[in-house]
């Protein structure tokens, strides 16, 4: 039940003055929901400073001027579409012209009489010699001049929805703030000159001058906080209660692993040992895990995966693992029975394409428990696919398989401990907001000795010689990749272009020579082109950003993107990751076109200076501010109402911790402070999480 204090925060403004159902669509779009709270989470992007009011002989045309004048005479024009002049003259005696463009004489006659004197406000221009001011926005009784000399909110618009009405309707909704009880820390506040949170949303929906109207304004911050507070506390409540669900101690002697290590022929780097360390003791706990492994491409997730698969296995349980696509399922099949075979654990492969007999066959020797470890696609999961006693489940990719799915795994029944793998570097501000519900490892060291990955950055208009290189890297027995770009808007035209660069490319190097591969083309059409140029039936493969996750190819060490100035940086990274073989010397050229905005060049640049995923991804986020780094534009990473990712990325980092200290001194929220953050995560909507709280 949502506290009571909160009722007039979260009542429909259907009711409110001015609000006809003619506006409640168009506002409930505009600000994300008709309630009282919705208008006050809207805050205003500019204002209009309307006390600029010195004496008009001295007042500088271009600015909006707020001042008394006396109506001296009205211009009716011959026809209605010159404008409707009535001059008038202010208290100093300057001459000032109102022009009407769309006028009704008889109520312009009303309004504005002769003789009478007005206040009025609005932008003054000159014309002809003449000050003027076309369509006043405020004409009014001198008496209220003084209110009129005020700074004015301006909201984000939509057609239909004026500026007056969210003016107005945020007067009434702060009207209906109720005093809440504070639920920051206090030497916190202190420290950040906090104002309550009443008063915050007062001033920020009322800013007085442009610095109030920035991130980095007290009122703005608080209000920031507040959410990410919520936020957080929301994900820290959801993680306690992962680790309350009963899981399994899965504590292995070792001997599969020891055997394993003794085959691989490399040492693991320190970072590896580390996380795995991590995930042990997390398996070997009695609470179930979900864990989230972050590692670069290359950094060598795989192996820390499958060891932790055979501490499952040693257990005498199942270990599975998923992938988002059947290539890289089998992939991931061929990398893991190699390593399995020796040690005699047995790993099998299930897609949509295993079907009939051996499909059958399959499933009942994982009933039966004779297979160890299964490898697949979500099919794993979605099929009535039983295992006679699963216990670890990774997943690849995750961000291909949506929160969702990951939350559904472990509705299915098994007390199973989840390692969610991925490559795409994940700045820490978005691992706290997507996924702060998980522990969290991380690979940040690649093995020895790899070289770097030579980066180019060369103009669309020496293609002719980058061809020619190329010419010469496959004559010696290179493979190469030739990405080309799609943007979704023009997929068409996009298409075109790389079926074109397809074309003129079989006609350099032959047609058998080169293979194309791109989203709109089948799985299984797909996957027989990669297939042939992983044989090295296909030297050259062009293709769209399809083969940016995980495909490897040994003797791809050559990568041209056309149209780098496209592509995200992130995926950039990934994609160059493609051919980074690290023992061998491998080529990336960026090519790009004209014009090359600032935004464009730095991030070339940085893919030149720097193969760091953590690092790119972090100046990712800085150019573009967030979702395309997951890939996932429209899950909607960036959800908040209020806090500003980065500017706000030091709150983010403060409520991570204050969320944890929180709940470390009180678990249940029973203190002042923690009754009062209960009121906070029913305000941000994030009651679901308060409720389960309660029940489990
Ligand atoms: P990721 O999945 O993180 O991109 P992989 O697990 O595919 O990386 O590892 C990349 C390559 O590096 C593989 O060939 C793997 O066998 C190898 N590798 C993994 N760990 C090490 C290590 N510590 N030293 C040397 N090579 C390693
Ligand atoms: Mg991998």
């Amino acid at each position: 039940m949502r506290p009571e204090i909160l009722n007039p925060l979260f009542a429909s403004v259907e009711g409110f003055k001015g609000v006809g159902a003619r506006y409640a669509k168009l506002l409930s779009n505009l600000c994300g929901g008709l309630r009282v709270v919705d208008m006050l989470w809207h805050l205003p992007a500019s204002l209009i400073d309307r006390t600029y009011a010195v004496p008009l002989k001295v007042a500088e045309t271009g600015r909006i001027w707020t001042g008394k004048i006396k109506i001296t005479e009205h211009i009716v024009p011959p026809t209605r579409k010159q404008p409707y002049r009535v001059l008038a003259e202010a208290e100093d005696g300057t001459e000032l012209t109102l022009n009407f463009f769309k006028w009704y004489p008889d109520s312009l006659k009303r309004s504005l009489p002769q003789g009478a004197f007005r206040a009025v406000s609005g932008k003054l221009e000159i014309f002809n010699g003449r000050l003027q001011m076309n369509h006043p926005d405020y004409i009014v009784s001198p008496d209220v001049l003084e209110n009129l000399k005020a700074v004015e909110p301006v909201y984000p618009l939509c057609a239909g929805i004026s500026n007056k009405l969210l003016t107005h309707l945020s007067a009434q909704a702060l009207e209906r703030v109720p005093n809440l009880p504070e639920w920051l820390d206090p030497h916190f506040q202190a420290e950040q000159n906090f104002p309550s949170f009443a008063e915050a949303l007062k001033k920020a929906h009322r800013p007085q001058k442009s610095a109030d109207l920035w991130p980095d304004s007290a009122p703005r911050r608080r209000l920031a906080y507040d959410e990410l507070l919520a936020g957080q506390l929301a994900l820290a409540i959801a993680r306690e209660r992962v680790k309350k669900q009963a899981g399994r101690v899965l504590a292995g002697d070792g001997h599969l692993r020891r055997a394993l290590l003794e085959n691989l022929g490399f040492e693991l780097t320190g970072a590896q040992q580390r996380v795995l360390k991590e995930i042990a003791t997390d398996m070997a706990a009695p609470e179930r895990m979900q864990r989230l492994l972050q590692g670069d491409v290359g950094s060598g997730k795989t192996v820390v995966a499958f060891m932790s698969m055979l501490n499952a296995v040693e257990c005498g349980t199942q270990a599975a693992l998923m992938a988002p696509t059947e290539i890289l399922a089998s992939q991931h099949f061929e990398t893991l029975s190699a390593w399995a075979k020796p040690l005699g654990v047995n790993v099998a492969l299930l897609t949509g394409s295993v079907k009939g007999k051996a499909r059958a066959a399959l499933l009942a020797d994982l009933a039966q428990g004779k297979i160890n470890v299964l490898v697949g696609t979500h099919a794993l999961f979605t099929e009535a696919v039983t295992f006679q006693d699963l216990s670890f489940v990774v997943i690849d990719e995750q961000h291909r398989f949506g929160v969702n799915q990951r939350l559904g795994l472990s509705d299915k029944g098994y007390k199973t401990d989840i390692l969610v793998m991925t490559a795409t570097p994940i700045p820490r501000t978005l691992v706290l907001t997507q996924y702060g519900d998980m522990e969290y490892s991380k690979i940040d060291e690649l093995p020895k000795g790899r070289l770097p990955v030579d980066t180019r950055v060369v103009p669309l208009s020496k293609t002719d010689e980058v061809v020619a290189g190329l010419k010469r890297k496959i004559e010696k027995g290179c493979q190469a990749y030739w990405v080309c770009p799609l943007v979704e808007e023009t997929e068409k035209t996009d298409l075109a272009a790389a079926v074109a660069r397809y074309e003129s490319l079989q006609q350099i190097f032959g047609e058998g020579e080169v293979g194309l591969v791109h989203g709109k083309m089948k799985d299984k059409e797909k996957d027989a082109v990669m297939e042939r140029f992983k044989n090295g039936d296909i030297k050259l493969l062009v293709a769209t950003t399809v083969i940016e996750v995980g495909v490897n190819v040994p003797k791809a060490t050559v990568m041209i993107i056309e149209h780098a100035e496209h592509f995200g940086l992130a995926q950039l990274h990934q994609l160059r990751g493609r051919i980074k073989r690290g023992y061998e010397a491998s080529t990336c050229i960026l090519l790009y076109g004209y014009p090359l905005s600032q935004t464009s060049r730095e991030r070339l640049n940085i893919m030149k200076q720097s193969e760091d995923g953590f690092l790119i991804a972090e100046k990712d986020l800085e150019l573009r501010g967030g979702g395309e780094i997951l890939g996932t534009r429209q899950s909607g990473f960036d959800n908040f109402r209020l806090a500003q990712l980065p500017q706000h990325k030091d709150l983010l980092f403060a409520a991570h911790k204050d969320a944890e200290l929180v709940l470390n001194m009180d678990k249940n929220l029973q203190t002042p402070r923690g009754q009062a953050l209960r009121i906070l995560l029913y305000l941000f909507d994030r009651d679901t999480t308060v409720r389960t709280y309660k029940a489990g």
